[in-house]
């Protein structure tokens, strides 16, 4: 006889290996971003809001909630935060992107900010490119504000059977029955967009220091992107590109012609009580860390730094509006996200 408490204790088990290694590989997961989740008849386990999936398998991380009652809530258009249907007494809230993995119909929903499939989702013409690269069967969703407003716009867009599905501007969903195929189908969609294209750009050459108060200068090999004369990465640095990018590093990174003027920007920032920005760049001489930077900010800089690398410039890009950026800096469930970071 079957041990029906022992095959689900191994189904999670297995479950949250999968989100460790996910949350582990920092070009598919960086910091609290991303998140998994398991259905189990009528409930469901979900990665906890502000919790890192590389915590997994050391932590408490996931949250398991009323399935059948977060569905009903999705077929009549309610905008939630699910808070009402958690079973588990973990203290924790269900991720800020729950409504999705409880839409799809699958056993398993794994979402990733993969840095090859961002930089080939932030094109103009990403939906034709990546049809191309990947096959007709994927979905490509257009950009909205994550949380309910995604969902109910996928809810119009995919079938029953779609297992693979892009979001512009934001990041790849994979989902499926079986843990394993459902983890490759991921990684083998992240690996075939996974080219590097501008480990080359021309630099500027640098020959004196500047310092900027309270900032560090990030000047090994890693920045050295940042020290660039190709105007078109250039445009790209002040630009925000998705939503982690904007919650961790704000609505771009602010570029300066001179340290006077950082200095002078920081000054202006802490009169008005406003925090400086983590990372900011002179241009020709790069990228400075803020000596109050997070870890957070700190893998949302490597992220970007990897996005950047995967851009191919020829393309022409799509930016967060300025309204796009307010509405994740003052969405609610954000604040809350960033407050426990
Ligand atoms: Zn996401």
């Amino acid at each position: 006889m079957v041990n029906i408490n022992s095959s689900v204790e191994e189904e999670l088990k297995n479950f949250k290996e999968i989100s460790y290694k996910l949350g582990s590989n920092k070009n598919l997961v960086q910091a609290a971003g991303g998140n998994t989740s398991i259905k189990l008849d009528d409930s469901m386990f979900i990665k906890a809001s502000g919790t890192w999936l590389e915590d997994s398998l050391k932590k408490d991380i996931f949250v398991e909630v009323n399935l059948k009652s977060i569905q009903k809530k999705i077929s009549n258009d309610v905008d939630d935060n699910f808070v009402e249907d958690i079973i588990s007494n973990n203290d924790l809230r269900p991720s800020t992107e729950t409504s999705f993995h409880a839409l799809l119909k699958f056993k398993y929903v794994l979402h990733v900010h993969s840095t090859s499939i961002i930089a080939n989702a932030v094109y103009v013409n990403s939906e034709k490119l990546l049809k191309q690269k990947l096959g007709k069967d994927i979905v490509f969703v257009p950009y909205i504000r994550p949380g309910v407003p995604l969902t109910n716009l996928m809810k119009s867009i995919i079938k029953s059977d779609t297992q693979i599905i892009i979001l512009e501007n934001h990041g790849l969903i994979v989902a499926g029955d079986s843990l394993e195929r459902t983890y490759d189908l991921l990684i083998e969609t992240h690996d075939k967009l996974d080219q590097v294209y501008n480990d080359s750009c021309p630099l500027y050459d640098i020959d004196d220091e500047v310092e900027v108060t309270d900032y560090i200068f990030k000047n090994t090999e890693k920045y050295r992107i940042f020290q660039t004369s190709d105007k078109k990465l250039l445009e790209i640095f002040s630009k925000s590109l998705y939503p982690d990018h904007v919650i961790f590093l704000g609505p771009g990174v602010p570029v300066f012609k001179s340290s006077d003027d950082a200095n002078k920007f920081n000054s202006e920032m802490k009169k008005k009580e406003i925090k400086p920005p983590p990372f900011l760049i002179i241009e020709k001489y790069g990228l400075f860390e803020s000596n109050s930077c997070i870890d957070a900010a700190r893998e949302m800089m490597d992220c970007f730094i990897e996005i950047l690398l995967r851009v191919q410039l020829d393309n022409e890009i799509k930016y967060f509006t300025q309204n796009q950026e307010n509405e994740l800096l003052n969405w609610d469930a954000e604040i809350y996200r960033q407050t426990i970071n």
